[in-house]
């Protein structure tokens, strides 16, 4: 137990998606950060090789979105938006309606990428009603997706245990099937060459419920959470063409893959693939503050102000939409993200990140090492009989020697901040290459 800390002092915060009493019995207690570094309890510095949880972007205490805070919590510390507004939220909204690719021009801000998901998915249904296309009522997700822990996240979401235990969930949502190929895909860099036809398992959908019952289909553009699982080449784009010929709505949850993770403001740019609605949140704030921001294209605006049956076109919202001190900090993360060319950083660095990643290959217990962008994975075979004990093993001991890493199950996956340099990826690489030997 850290020096000056008790049971007793631990023992009120239900910590999320941590098992609770193994932490208590063994903390790690982080006091302090700045750029790229985490400080722990005891006084170490811990490369922080996940930019906290895929969202402290441009690192840790930059005094631009200091500074914005600051200013704003002096200035106008609260102003609701619901029938008032601030100049903070509706320039952060132009700013990401300029970011953004193609037409998607109107901006709904939330809280966390959960919010996002949620709203993106009533958003998606309320238009299908506006349109005459009521009875598109059903949702699509893929297997391994991951779109937070609202009702509709976890339904659309392809999680297993995110929806084992909360009972029947939404009705009239189904799965296409994950891009996940080991066999063909293992190893690869960038974007996989198999699998393109995996999108095809849309059609199957259509094919067993008919297209004039689905409302939207929602992905990640690269699954994060499952395990950092990149799109095979042009299977985004035959997604975007089976949708389109069947009038259905695509949603890119781009919680992870936003501001810059790919190197680019958005993953829809990377690929070139224009999705309906994109969710955001995590990056666009760069964590300072919790915000979320949904974006949607000109079309379905447009008819939701035509041809909603209510003067209010969309009956919903947050008490904290579009919250001045987030959108301060969401314009100086912004400004940041320009200004230091971070995203063009995260691109030059990624053949760099690469290299030294897949130079793992050959460690004990690899099975599979992918990247792109400053994002990659390295998934190693699970204890027989105990599937993530290796994986939170890795993750305790990288911590030791002095790295934050994320894993899912036996995957170790990391996304630094994009302000990193080549000597911060050797080091890391080198705590994962050091870990992976101590957990073999
Ligand atoms: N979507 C994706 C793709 C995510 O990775 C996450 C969080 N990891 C979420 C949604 C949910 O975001 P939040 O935890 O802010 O609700």
């Amino acid at each position: 137990m850290p020096d000056g800390i008790t049971q007793n002092d631990l023992s009120a915060f239900w910590m999320p998606f941590t098992a609770n009493r193994r932490f208590k019995k063994d903390p790690r207690i982080l006091v302090s950060a700045e750029g790229m570094y985490y400080k722990s309890h005891d006084n170490r510095d811990i490369l922080d090789g996940t930019a906290g949880l895929w969202c402290v972007n441009a690192g840790h205490a930059r005094p631009k979105i200091v500074e914005a805070v600051q200013k704003q919590v002096k200035e106008l510390d609260f102003a609701p938006t619901f029938q008032f507004g601030h100049n903070k939220a509706f320039e952060l909204a132009s700013r990401l309606r300029d970011l953004f690719p193609g037409d998607l021009d109107h901006i709904f801000f939330t809280n966390s990428g959960s919010e996002s998901g949620d709203t993106a998915l009533k958003i998606a249904l309320a238009y299908q009603r506006a349109r005459g296309q009521g009875t598109r009522t059903r949702l699509i997700g893929r297997e391994r997706g991951y779109h937070g822990v609202g009702f509709g996240g976890i339904s659309v979401g392809g999680i297993v245990k995110n929806r084992m235990y909360f009972g029947t969930l939404l009705t009239g949502v189904d799965h296409i099937r994950h891009t996940h190929d080991m066999e063909h895909n293992a190893f690869t860099k960038g974007e996989p060459e198999y699998g393109a036809h995996f999108a095809d398992d849309l059609e199957r959908l259509v094919t067993l419920h008919d297209a004039s019952t689905i409302a939207a289909v929602m992905v990640e553009p690269m699954a994060g959470s499952t395990g950092v699982l990149m799109p095979p080449k042009g299977y985004l784009k035959r997604l975007r063409e089976i949708c389109d010929k069947h009038g259905i709505l695509l949603i890119f949850d781009e919680v992870i893959t936003g501001f810059g993770r790919l190197g680019y403001a958005t993953a829809a740019e990377r690929f070139g693939v224009l999705p309906d609605i994109i969710t955001t949140a995590k990056g666009l704030t760069n964590a300072v503050i919790p915000m979320g921001a949904v974006a949607v294209r000109k079309e379905i605006y447009d008819t939701m102000m035509d041809k909603a049956d209510a003067p209010i076109e969309l009956f919903h919202g947050y008490t904290y939409s579009g919250h001045p001190v987030a959108a301060a900090a969401g314009i100086a993360t912004l400004d940041t993200y320009r200004e230091e060319g971070l995203f063009e950083n995260a691109l030059a660095l990624e053949p760099y990140l690469a290299d030294a990643i897949h130079s793992l290959k050959d460690h004990p217990n690899v099975v599979d090492i992918r990247n792109m962008g400053m994002v990659a994975a390295v998934e190693m075979s699970a204890r027989p009989g105990a599937p993530g004990e290796r994986g939170y093993d890795a993750m305790v001991k990288a911590y030791e020697m002095g790295a934050m890493i994320r894993v899912t199950g036996d995957i170790i996956a990391i996304s630094p901040p994009l302000m990193a340099e080549k000597k911060h990826i050797d080091d890391l690489v080198g705590i994962i290459g050091d870990t992976l030997k101590a957990v073999a």
